[in-house]
Parts: C-alpha cells; structure tokens; sequence
C-alpha cells in the first residue's frame, strides 16, 4: 500500500473544501488503482473539523498537521492537543516537520508530541531529514538516525508511525534527490531502524520535498519507498491528482 498525503500547511479557507471532493470523486472512479494506495490530506486545524465531518466514511482521510506536546486540555494559549484533534474524528497527525523544528521544535518536544498522540491513538506521519549544510558534509545518515532515536522508543506502538524522510534543502525548492541516491538512503533508514527495533515492525517510509506530477516519474521505480508526502502540490486537486495518476502510467 502507497500513500500519498497532501500537507496544506497554513493555506485553506472552508470553500478549499472543493479540492478535497474533487481528489475524493477521483480516488472512486480510479477503481484500477485505488485499492494499491491511500490518501491523506492534512488542512490547517481551522478546517478539521468541517473536513472530517464531510469526508467521514470516505475514501480520503484527514490529518491534522501538528499537535500540542502534552495534555488533553491546559493553559497553553492558541494551541492543540491529540485529544481534541482525536475528537474531532481525525486518525493523523504530521510531526516533527522541518518547518516546526526551524521555530524551535526540539527533538524532546518532538517525542512528547508522539507519545501523547500515540496516547490518544492517532497514527502519526514522522518527519525527518537532513539540512543542505549537513548533506554536504555527509551526515545525513547520523542526523536521520538521531532524530529517530531521540523520538521513537522501542516501548511505542510503532505500527501507529509511518516515517517521512523529507530532505530540508528539498522542501519547496524544486530541488530532488537523485533516484538512486534516495534510494540508497530510504534502504539504509529500513536496515537501521530493523536493527534499532529488532524487526519488532516493518515502518513505512514516504519521501516528501517538491513532489509534482513531474519528479514522481523519478521515484516510482524506487520500490523501497512506501509513498509520498506532498506540500505545495497538494494545494491543487488537478495537480494531486496528476501526481497519483502519473505514478501508475
Ligand atoms: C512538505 O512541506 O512536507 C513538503 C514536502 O513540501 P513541498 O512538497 O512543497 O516541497
């Protein structure tokens, strides 16, 4: 099963809702592929509820796109917790995006967030990657192994974390790893976290970072990689569509 997950970041208004019943119409006539794949879209928190409402029992499921760090309620002005994202009838939640971890968000708050949303059973879409500095210097595998150690314990409920490898010089720049080259990488993170976790679960990895109908043709051959999460395009319903629609020409 492929994912393709559609983060929104803070773009949306409630009419955007027409993006997702347009993806949703497409995803029920695709009835050669649908069954190989699922997909996710994650609006900004204003839209959760009416999203999740309306897209109840339907192909599409929502997520949200970050979660407070402890909590079910609490003094913590113009945030939220799992608990009320739970509430709301949503199932996902993005944690540890780069963007997050650029405004301060430490591994430890990152790990808070995934033990309270694995407390309130939300499956979490992980984010990890390297920065360009520390690609250049040829770190990438010691920084993707260090943002997973310091998060995931062996003593979670793994099958509820799908890990997206999302290279920071990579998000909304156009640029992409080579194919071979993320390949490389996508098998070394599997072969770590095996041994890290001692076979205890087969983690999903998705790749994420200027994902369009055109660099998918780049990364359907790569046959370790169990998807893809998709920023900017994600934002147009003919653009997501052509995504999913290009990787299985
Ligand atoms: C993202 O923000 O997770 C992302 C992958 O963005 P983009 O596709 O725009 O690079």
């Amino acid at each position: 099963m492929k994912y393709f997950i559609g983060n929104w970041k803070m773009f949306g208004i409630p009419g955007s809702i027409k993006i997702v019943d347009r993806i949703n119409n497409f995803l029920n006539k695709d009835k050669k592929n649908n069954k190989k794949y699922k997909t996710i879209i994650a609006p900004p928190h204003t839209l959760l509820q009416n999203f999740s409402h309306k897209f109840k029992n339907k192909k599409i499921s929502i997520s949200a796109q970050n979660c407070f760090h402890k909590d079910y309620f609490g003094a913590h002005t113009g945030s939220i917790s799992a608990f009320m994202i739970k509430r709301l009838g949503v199932n996902y939640v993005i944690i540890g995006h780069s963007e997050n971890r650029a405004s301060g968000e430490t591994d430890y708050i990152i790990k808070e967030k995934v033990f309270s949303a694995l407390k309130n059973n939300l499956n979490i879409i992980f984010c990890i990657g390297e920065n360009r500095l520390e690609k250049r210097k040829k770190l990438t595998l010691k920084v993707l192994k260090k943002q997973i150690v310091n998060v995931l314990k062996k003593n979670y409920n793994l099958k509820k974390i799908i890990i997206a490898y999302e290279p920071v010089w990579s998000i909304g720049t156009g640029k992409v790893p080579k194919p071979d080259e993320l390949q490389k990488i996508v098998i070394l993170i599997k072969k770590f976290l095996k041994s890290h976790f001692k076979n205890k679960h087969n983690f999903k990895i998705l790749y994420g970072g200027s994902v369009d109908n055109k660099s998918i043709g780049n990364f359907k051959l790569i046959k370790e990689l169990d998807g893809f999460l998709i920023g900017g395009a994600s934002k147009s319903s003919k653009k997501f569509i052509d995504i999913i629609r290009n990787f299985y020409k």
